[in-house]
């Protein structure tokens, strides 16, 4: 039986050499077109295009490379009996609390102040902020928006935090629902999107809620492009109501030279590089959820295909 690797940008090769450590016998594709069909029993992806899967008679598991499966559950020939895993991975995790906690603190701290002044040659002090004068509204609170509510506390930014379903975790007031979404945004003046791209998450940051922070306020978006209504935070930012924001991702990947967002002030862009999960953690996550499938089992970290996370 056979793996196929459908990774691009990043080279299969990565995987594909992890995944020969741990099951030395396991053979390996990254074109379809050069193997049998009838071989091919898990894809690994980041993108599954449509055409793929549903050529594949026995296969058994998609697994995404990552913790989002936006490219993947979109395929059209994707059989809706077919398991669908994604990587759960703590080091990940706490990678992506770092990147946003220097976002953060960046704003928390005016960087962006200090350092136009020294471009200046400007020596001016400014009063430093107290600790927990800042709130940071979470959106998203599975794995990794938790671990990011954590470490923000953890530097004496206070934490306000918005999901799905209602949530109870220490020390941070939790909604749900648009009103909820309003109520968080509206006691905050930096906010992280950490929600999975969805239908119902799509365009979600856009004019109306990123205007219910408050003024001055900061959008750190970790998640995914579709979320933020790119015009919409631009024109935040140029009238004042935001005072920047930093995005690692965006709503076209990798970014033109001609892309709006380059034009934008005070913007921090980052080329996807918050977090990513080590090759052998998907290695060892995809290789499990394959046993877990043979064995007729629900595979651990099997996403809701209904709720599309
Ligand atoms: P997760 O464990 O599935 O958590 C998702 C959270 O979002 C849950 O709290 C969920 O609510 C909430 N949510 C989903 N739909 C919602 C809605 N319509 N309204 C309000 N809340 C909603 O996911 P995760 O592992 O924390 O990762 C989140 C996302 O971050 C991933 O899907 C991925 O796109 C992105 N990510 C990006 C990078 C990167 O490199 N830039 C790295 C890692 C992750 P419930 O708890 O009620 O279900």
């Amino acid at each position: 039986m056979t793996i196929l690797i459908q990774t691009d940008p990043v080279p299969a090769e990565v995987f594909a050499r992890e995944i020969r450590l741990l099951s030395p016998g396991t053979a390996i594709a990254d074109d379809p077109a050069k193997v049998d069909p009838a071989s091919i029993e898990a894809i690994l992806a980041w993108k599954l295009n449509d055409g793929i899967a549903g050529r594949l008679p026995n296969l058994r598991l998609v697994c995404s490379m990552a913790s989002g499966v936006d490219k993947i559950l979109p395929a059209k020939d994707l059989a809706s009996h077919l398991p669908v895993v994604r990587i759960v991975d703590a080091a990940q995790a706490l990678a992506m609390a770092q990147y946003v906690v220097v976002m953060a603190l960046r704003h928390v701290r005016g960087l962006a102040t200090f350092e136009a002044q020294q471009r200046a040659r400007e020596w001016k002090r400014i009063p430093p902020p107290q600790p927990y004068t800042f709130t940071a509204a979470v959106l998203g609170l599975g794995g990794t928006g938790k671990a990011v509510a954590s470490l923000l506390r953890q530097v004496g930014i206070n934490v306000v935090g918005w999901s799905r379903t209602p949530k109870q975790l220490d020390g941070i007031d939790t909604f749900t629902g648009t009103d909820g979404l309003a109520t968080a945004l509206g006691r905050s003046n930096i906010a992280v999107c950490l929600l999975p791209s969805t239908p119902e998450t799509a365009g979600v940051l856009n004019r109306e809620t990123l205007g219910q922070l408050r003024p001055g306020s900061y959008l750190i978006n970790v998640a995914r492009g579709a979320h933020v209504v790119e015009a919409d935070l631009a024109a935040l930012i140029r009238s004042g109501h935001l005072a920047g924001a930093a995005l690692d991702v965006q709503s076209q990947e990798p970014m033109p030279k001609d892309h709006a967002l380059w034009d934008v002030p005070n913007l921090t862009i980052t080329p996807h590089s918050s977090a990513e999960p080590p090759a052998a953690t998907v290695a060892a996550q995809l290789l499990a959820a394959l046993e877990q499938a043979r064995a007729g089992k629900v595979p651990v970290n099997a996403v809701d295909r209904t709720k599309g996370y």
